[in-house]
């Protein structure tokens, strides 16, 4: 995430009150900025931008778009070790679960991950896997890959409303 000066127009007070009465974002406002989810994050060990102290603090701040609009916030390799080492027991993960989800209601879900999620709805893979491959196999002797079943997926989804997110028509 970008560190930018902070304008007052920017700041959406009730915010951190949304997140904290959603589940698993309750202990938002625990936080006391001790640093300790970032520095045993596997994926901020590997990114000059991923801090997770640093997306809780925009919560608590009510820094909205900012944290909503961030494909940083679609790092989170949901591993749970914040979570576990935090001091103030604030599920960190879980809050980063809330801002996604969020972030997805207001459509704002980067391609990778539409495209993905498009792939596994249509043929119950996260990749389509190329044709070329599938006929190496049939040539090496090895047995034809399993079909995939999005059809029960597919029911959840759409009851969440969550299809109307994946730019691609799945029916
Ligand atoms: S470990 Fe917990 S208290 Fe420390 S910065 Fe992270 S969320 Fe805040
Ligand atoms: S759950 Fe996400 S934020 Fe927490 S340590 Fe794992 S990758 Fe980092």
């Amino acid at each position: 995430m970008t560190e930018k000066s902070v304008k007052a127009s920017e700041i959406k007070s009730d915010f951190k009150y949304k997140i904290s009465k959603m589940h698993g974002g309750e202990k938002l406002m625990r936080c006391f900025q001790c640093g300790t989810c970032t520095s045993d994050c596997p994926v901020a060990r590997f990114s000059d931008t991923y801090r997770p102290r640093q997306i809780i603090r925009m919560a608590q701040l009510g820094l909205k778009d900012r944290v909503l609009d961030s494909d940083t916030l679609w790092l989170c390799a949901a591993c749970f070790t914040c979570t576990d080492r935090c001091p103030q027991d604030v599920e960190v993960a879980s809050v980063i679960r809330v801002l996604r989800n969020l972030a997805a209601e207001e459509g704002h879900i980067p391609q990778v991950f539409k495209d993905q999620c498009a792939s596994i709805l249509e043929s119950g893979y996260a990749y389509k896997i190329p044709e070329l491959k599938l006929k190496k196999r049939e040539s090496s002797g090895l047995p034809p890959l399993p079909k995939g079943n999005p059809d029960s997926l597919c029911k959840t989804l759409r009851s969440v409303d969550f299809l109307k997110h994946v730019e691609r028509k799945v029916e």
